[in-house]
């Protein structure tokens, strides 16, 4: 008998009859004498829908406020899914983040956990009861509702495993496993059986969102196994093939390194990106440019500086899309005058394509050919970035599928 914890994406729970696959699968894992915990999104659309309604009201809705309505979702999911396993004589609870409880900081919209208290779920289950948690949602200190940013309740299952001292998180979603890349991007792309943590991590922050990357930090914190698997195979299939299924995200650092250069391939369009032109090249200038943008929580990712020419330079950045309006505002409000710059510009029509693969480390000519591969395309690259286990290129989005798709090929991907 295993404590085991299961997570179910938003097109698992998409309708009822969805909710009522999970529950048979739950049953089963439970039948098989396990002790299960079951963290759910909310059903597909629901959040988005939800958002939305907000936005209808004020176009940067208060935070707080978002967060309340956002995890409401959630809460929808967690129970139906115990009255789905009740229906077929299953004794379950579910739970909201509060109630069990979730502690998190109070950054609404992309709160961290901070602790979860076992004591509860360890009594329900001790008692034979199948414990259903909200993914996505905590409370702060002072009772406050949070939640863990868009695809966090990855985090949150894989936070409750490591609270639990889960012998494993299953996480069931809509595809079954990691693939070299986004298999709705390029059709021949290969699920891989394992992945490494590291590899996991660089991929989910380079815009993988098949795993939130918070949950893959707390899977490599907490040398979680996590597996990621899909839900819409047969419920009743025997669950010792189920067991074997999909992607293992692997602690063991040389799975990879005699097999494949890059792992796979991972890409961004949420970029935007930004250059302050003409600045005085003189010390502290980076500082009074990015000071001012993380003053306003905004996160800057790739950055170049360039040569300066008669004591001028121009520096470029890259925010989220999602932030860029903002991060213009703060840099013409009162950066572009205190620091003397001639002009900024901006983009927001930019992606980021990433290559990642442990096998780096020990492979040379990557990124020539990466760039090859690129040039033959005729595909401009903006910025560069890189790291021992990657390199990201900053290119116009219209070219995103195509540089994705012709590096996938570059690389052997699909039959290497
Ligand atoms: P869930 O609702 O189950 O959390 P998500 O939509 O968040 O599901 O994540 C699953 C999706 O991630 C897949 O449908 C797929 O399109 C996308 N994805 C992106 N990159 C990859 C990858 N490398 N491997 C598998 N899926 C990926
Ligand atoms: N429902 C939340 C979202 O749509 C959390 C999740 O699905 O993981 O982002
Ligand atoms: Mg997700």
């Amino acid at each position: 008998m295993a404590l085991i914890v299961h997570k179910y994406g938003g097109t698992s729970m998409g309708s009822t009859e969805r909710i009522k696959n999970v529950a048979k699968r739950v049953a089963k894992w439970h039948d098989a004498g396990h002790q299960i915990v079951v963290v759910p999104s909310a059903m597909s659309g629901e959040t988005n829908r939800i958002i939305g309604l907000a936005k209808e009201i004020m176009a940067q809705p208060d935070p707080r406020e978002l967060d309340m309505i956002a995890s409401t979702g959630e809460q929808v999911s967690v129970g139906l899914l115990a009255m789905a396993l009740q229906a077929i004589g299953k004794q379950a609870v579910s739970y909201a983040g509060w109630q069990v409880a979730i502690k998190t900081d109070s950054s609404y919209t992309k709160a961290r956990i901070a602790s979860i208290d076992d004591v509860k779920v360890k009594a329900d289950l001790d008692a034979g009861k199948i414990v259903i948690i909200t993914g996505f949602q905590g409370v702060d200190e002072q009772g406050n509702i949070t939640t863990l940013g868009r695809g966090g309740s990855d985090t949150s299952a894989v936070a409750v495993a490591a609270a639990l001292k889960a012998q494993e998180c299953l996480i069931y979603t809509d595809v079954d496993g990691v693939y070299t890349t986004d298999p709705r991007v390029v059709s021949d792309a290969r699920r891989l059986n394992t992945v490494t943590f590291e590899e996991m991590l660089e991929m989910a922050s380079l815009g993988s969102k098949v795993l939130q990357i918070r949950s893959v930090e707390f899977a490599g914190n907490y040398r979680m196994p996590t597996r990621v698997l899909s839900s819409l195979t047969d419920p009743l299939m025997p669950l010792e093939e189920e067991a074997k299924s999909g992607t293992l995200i692997s602690f063991e650092e040389d799975t990879h390194m005699e097999q494949a250069t890059i792992t796979g391939i991972a890409f961004n369009r949420d970029e935007a990106k930004i250059t302050v032109l003409g600045v005085p090249d003189r010390p502290g200038i980076a500082y009074q440019i990015l000071g001012p943008v993380a003053d306003a929580n905004i996160e800057v990712d790739m950055i170049i500086q360039n040569q300066s020419v008669e004591g001028k330079t121009d520096f470029t950045f890259t925010v989220p899309r999602g932030e860029y309006q903002k991060a213009m505002e703060v840099l013409e409000g009162s950066v572009k005058a205190h620091i003397g710059a001639a002009s900024i510009a901006g983009d927001s029509k930019v992606s980021k394509v990433s290559v990642v693969g442990v096998g780096m480390r020990s492979h040379v000519g990557i990124a020539s050919q990466m760039f090859r591969t690129l040039s033959e395309e005729g595909i401009n690259i903006q910025m560069i970035s890189t790291s021992e286990i990657k390199i990201s290129v900053l290119i116009d989005e219209k070219y995103m599928e195509l540089a994705v798709r012709a590096l996938h090929k570059a690389f052997g991907l699909e039959n290497a």
